[in-house]
């Protein structure tokens, strides 16, 4: 992510900030222009933009109940923000936790939503486009014989509450052998599925991708129950996880969260002016660069930016006690696959080839 400043004094402030430290101004984080703005907040729900005459905004309605700092413009049609406008059901709020754990599922699908801006890829919600568009429900599992379980289906995003409950997310993480999982790796993985339907689904992709994950037409709960009884063991040799190997779905879904954990770690080091003299032992200095999202190939930018970027912070988290941010090894297969993956999102983003969000045929 690029470093985010106040609009108003120039310091430098936190995504998630909804005044500024410095000097105390009103927040919000206007989408459409990418930045941090300070207002002057009036009645009526009326935002002045600070600096700059006659600029005036809202916010989202869920400011109001402390889920979200995005403001919108006055003559939008909206109310909600376009990621709030995705989600479709939230938990029970009376229980004070669920408050806060919807707060931190929005929290985290802001910072998914704020690469998939810069991605230019559309997230319409089903009330835009019914057959294409895109739904969040933030379940509470209520009933221990129906189990809540997070996954894509058609474009609805399910995810259990729980999951933005620190100490039961790292009971299950332990409880599934899984080396990192966190929020927003399940909105980055989830929102891959939805993606592929988009992006690759009857698209001229689909050759390509089986050649490179395997054929998605094996049948899926069959290939799942075959990798719970027992993972492939080779699989660290062609794959970003283990759970990746389970269909090639999966694959797709588990390199698609690295594509945008490549993309969000690659700008916030080069937001910083990241440079590392010793990026290999006896090699070139590395100043650090953006992804160049219009790059025909992202294979050098993987090995020469990403590699060094994640191995240095796994090295400073094992300094300060923490388990490493980033425990993953990427193999050339995967660099492979994250290269389709980069040029799938910029044909479609770019228009080169058409994305499905035209209601499909016969539906
Ligand atoms: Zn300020
Ligand atoms: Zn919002
Ligand atoms: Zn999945």
């Amino acid at each position: 992510m690029k470093q985010m400043l106040c609009s108003n004094c120039g310091n430098r402030v936190f995504f998630e900030n909804l005044t500024c430290e410095t000097c105390g101004s009103t927040l919000g984080y206007a989408p459409d222009e990418q930045l941090m703005l300070a207002f002057e907040v009036s009645g009526e729900d009326v935002w002045r933009r600070l600096g700059k005459p006659g600029a005036e905004y809202k916010s989202c309605v869920n400011r109001k109940t402390g889920v979200c700092n995005w403001v919108l413009p006055t003559a939008s049609v909206h109310q909600h923000c376009v990621s709030c406008r995705t989600t479709h059901t939230i938990p029970e709020l009376s229980k004070p936790e669920n408050q806060r754990y919807w707060a931190a599922l929005e929290q985290a699908k802001r910072r998914l939503f704020y690469t998939l801006i810069e991605l230019v890829l559309p997230t319409p919600n089903k009330l835009e486009d019914p057959a294409n568009g895109l739904s969040f429900e933030f379940l509470e599992q209520v009933d221990p014989q129906r189990r809540v379980l997070t996954g894509h289906d058609d474009g609805v995003i399910t995810l259990n509450i729980a999951e933005a409950d620190d100490a039961r997310r790292e009971h299950i993480r332990l409880a599934m052998h899984e080396p990192y999982r966190t929020l927003l790796g399940h909105f980055r993985h989830e929102i891959g599925h939805y993606f592929w339907d988009r992006l690759v689904r009857d698209t001229p992709w689909i050759d390509e991708y089986r050649s490179l994950f395997g054929d998605e037409r094996a049948d899926y709960s069959e290939a799942l129950k075959k990798y719970y009884a027992s993972p492939v063991a080779d699989w660290p040799q062609r794959f970003i996880s283990v759970y990746a190997s389970s269909h090639p779905w999966e694959d797709w879904a588990e390199t698609w969260a690295h594509y945008l954990h490549m993309i969000d770690g690659l700008e916030t080091a080069a937001a910083w002016g990241t440079r590392l003299d010793l990026a290999l032992p006896c090699g070139p200095p590395l100043s650090v660069q953006k992804l160049d999202l219009k790059a025909q190939s992202i294979r050098n930018a993987v090995v020469e930016q990403w590699l060094p970027v994640s191995q240095f912070i796994n090295a400073m988290d094992r300094s300060l006690g923490a388990h490493d941010s980033y425990p993953f090894i990427v193999v050339p297969p995967v660099i492979e696959k994250l290269d389709f993956i980069h040029r799938v999102v910029s044909a479609g983003s770019s228009g080169s080839v058409p994305m499905n969000f035209l209601p499909r045929r016969g539906t």
